[in-house]
């Protein structure tokens, strides 16, 4: 099987690299953006499995990202999973509101950072009927 294509979306370098490295161990193919637009741009060319995107941002942030991506036709059955240091109550309700098929409380958990992605990509392997045709 192909392996997933995963676009981390994160500003901060240490959480970058960290995440970065945990996918790779896990065989994924790992795109990186610092910031919203540069994911934009990226996703003009390539369509991801899976989006994992930091909330907090210089620029547009998380959820306006998130909601950019849900906007459009060919990325918005892209699974979108917020990785973020605010995952109160409140925030949760933000980040679905926003489009967000999931959250990551930082600081990042090994194990649990790579069995929600692994179970997000699931998902979506198993329901492929939402894509665009
Ligand atoms: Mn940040």
């Amino acid at each position: 099987m192909t392996p997933a294509a995963i676009l981390l979306v994160e500003d901060n370098m240490m959480n970058q690299k960290l995440a970065k490295t945990l996918l790779e161990i896990e065989g994924y193919v790992v795109h990186v953006a610092s910031a919203g637009a540069e994911a934009l741009t990226i996703l003009d060319t390539t369509i991801p499995d899976l989006i994992l995107t930091d909330i907090q941002m210089p620029g547009m942030d998380g959820l306006e990202l998130t909601r950019i991506i849900k906007g459009r036709p060919d990325t918005r059955h892209v699974p979108v999973v917020a990785v973020t240091a605010y995952a109160m109550r409140g925030d949760r309700d933000r980040f679905m509101a926003a489009g967000c098929d999931g959250y990551i409380s930082k600081p990042i958990d090994a194990t649990t950072f790579v069995h929600v992605v692994a179970s997000h990509l699931e998902r979506a392997r198993a329901n492929p009927g939402v894509g665009p045709s």
